[in-house]
């Protein structure tokens, strides 16, 4: 039996991008992922289908999983021989019991690497607008925590060494010894007027700042309901936040849009939207199985339609392993979107869009299974034709853990359908999940592309409350820069 390894891993403070290169070929690659709760539950849709998650938080019905518990799975999948990560949020050695986690793995001869992450006290500063150091405000940084294993959980530190002799302080976890904190600093020498500025939820949408002074903060927090997970900043440096920082005035900051999706990979508008700044989680995930070895008679037909781009590669593919000719072939080739006929113009043939098509009854559709099974769609769309299909696309049932924990986070706002398909197979997962159209519709707004969307939409059960015209990027981007205007 192959021998386990294991990944001790920083996910980083939230946004998915902020994870290590070396990080994320880990997770890919992992057959198990145990993971805490302040990793962005979005880094779970890059595990391997299959791959087994396990989430090392607080549940609703149980409470935390205890550390000791957490080192004898580590120990227990790897001696399994199967490679393992544990993820954790922000950096795995700052508050992440690393060094425990790995001192279990060594006692039983487990072999461990540990990757670092992007602390939360940086990570959650800088996406606030404030660097931690800075040549006129602040020379030097400390990283403190604001709770320890101490009978009242008020943490043991050197204050007056503290208060003095460092420039910016960053405290985890010290929202509910905010009072304390703030006393002792003032007490050991630190000007009541230090400024303070507290992240909740940095470097994600649900980001929020608080600033005042070490004299103000602790009743600021009180009245405005602050809680964790947040960072205390305090020093010179917490001047330099403004109104709205770098990333919050980004045009779609703050919104959380689950992305309907009905094929493997991203898609292109969904792409755009992180780019503005929105939170995206497209959903369900898939992946795509290749049919293999079919009677291939392409030489039949004149006229010959591609459903999606992975119908073109499988065709193209077809050919070449049976050595067909692409001059042999009479048809003309077509495709259903902008995407297929793009990926047929990338093998160096003319690609058409179907609207062009003139009347032929030597008709060839090639596309997906499930294509394959709306034979009265086709057939109204494309007339008598026949159907080849070059792959399936199978739910990887894993993305409703990653469901499950964003709607648990509350991380859920905005959904968009862009096709009556993806109202249906978001429907059929979210299931799952305990949700039904009704009750996300009450969490969400609902955006549909074009009449036949939102009819489906509305059908199964769905308020929706925009309907597009075309499968617009432009248009989208548009509706949800209205929303988020009138929300700030
Ligand atoms: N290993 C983590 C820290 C874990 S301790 C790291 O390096 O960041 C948990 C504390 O980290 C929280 O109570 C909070 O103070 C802080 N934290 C983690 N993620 C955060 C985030 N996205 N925004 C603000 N604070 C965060």
């Amino acid at each position: 039996m192959t021998k386990g390894y294991v990944y001790l891993i920083g996910a980083g403070p939230g946004d998915v991008r902020l994870m290590t290169v070396k990080g994320q070929q880990c997770l890919e690659k992992a057959d198990v992922v145990l993971y805490d709760r302040l990793v962005n539950p979005l880094l779970l849709e890059t595990t391997k289908p299959g791959a087994e998650l396990v989430y090392c938080g607080k549940l609703p019905d149980r409470h935390l999983l205890r550390q000791e518990a957490i080192n004898d799975l580590l120990v227990k999948y790897a001696l399994e021989g199967k490679q393992v990560v544990r993820l954790k949020g922000g950096d795995p050695s700052v508050y992440g019991r690393v060094g425990e986690e790995a001192a279990a793995l060594e006692e039983v001869g487990v072999s461990y690497e540990i990757v670092p992450g992007i602390t939360a006290g940086i990570g959650a500063a800088t996406y606030a607008g404030v660097p931690v150091t800075h040549r006129d405000h602040g020379a030097s940084f400390a990283v403190v925590t604001g709770h320890d294993k101490s009978p009242t959980g008020q943490p043991i530190i050197d204050w007056n060494g503290l208060a003095t002799g460092v420039d910016t302080i960053a405290f985890y976890m010290g929202v509910k010894n905010l009072p304390y904190i703030c006393e002792q600093l003032i007490e050991h020498g630190r000007d009541p007027k230090t400024p303070v500025l507290l992240v909740q939820w940095g470097t994600v949408g649900k980001q929020k700042t608080l600033t005042g002074d070490l004299a103000t903060i602790a009743e600021l927090v009180q009245r405005e309901k602050f809680s964790n997970p947040a960072i205390t900043l305090v020093g010179e440096v917490a001047k330099l936040r403004t109104k709205e920082s770098w990333f919050e005035c980004q045009p779609l900051f703050g919104k959380h849009i689950l992305f309907g999706r009905t094929t493997e990979g991203p898609s292109e508008i969904a792409k755009e939207l992180t780019k503005l700044g929105a939170d995206v989680f497209e959903y369900p995930r898939f992946v795509t199985r290749e049919h293999m070895d079919i009677e291939v008679a392409f030489h039949n037909y004149d006229q010959i339609i591609f459903h999606s781009p992975k119908s073109v590669d499988w065709f193209f593919a077809q050919i070449r392993t049976k050595r067909i000719d692409i001059r042999s072939l009479q048809a003309s080739f077509y495709g259903a979107s902008q995407k297929s006929i793009k990926a047929i113009e990338s093998f160096a043939c003319l690609g058409f869009p179907v609207h062009e098509m003139i009347e032929s009854n030597k008709r060839l559709v090639i596309g997906s299974k499930n294509w394959g099974k709306r034979e009265k769609k086709r057939y109204e769309l494309y007339g008598e034709h026949d159907f080849y299909v070059s792959h399936t696309d199978e739910i990887i049932e894993q993305s409703n853990f990653t469901c499950q924990r964003i709607l648990d986070e509350n991380r859920v706002d905005t959904i968009v359908f862009p096709s009556a398909e993806a109202v249906k197979v978001v429907t059929e997962q979210i299931e799952a999940c305990q949700e039904t159209p009704d009750s996300l519709s009450k969490r969400a707004e609902v955006i549909c592309f074009g009449p036949e969307t939102a009819n489906t939409a509305n059908e199964l059960g769905y308020h929706v409350q925009h309907v597009l015209q075309e499968p617009s990027k432009l248009e989208l981007v548009d509706v949800l820069k209205d929303i988020v205007k009138q929300s700030r």
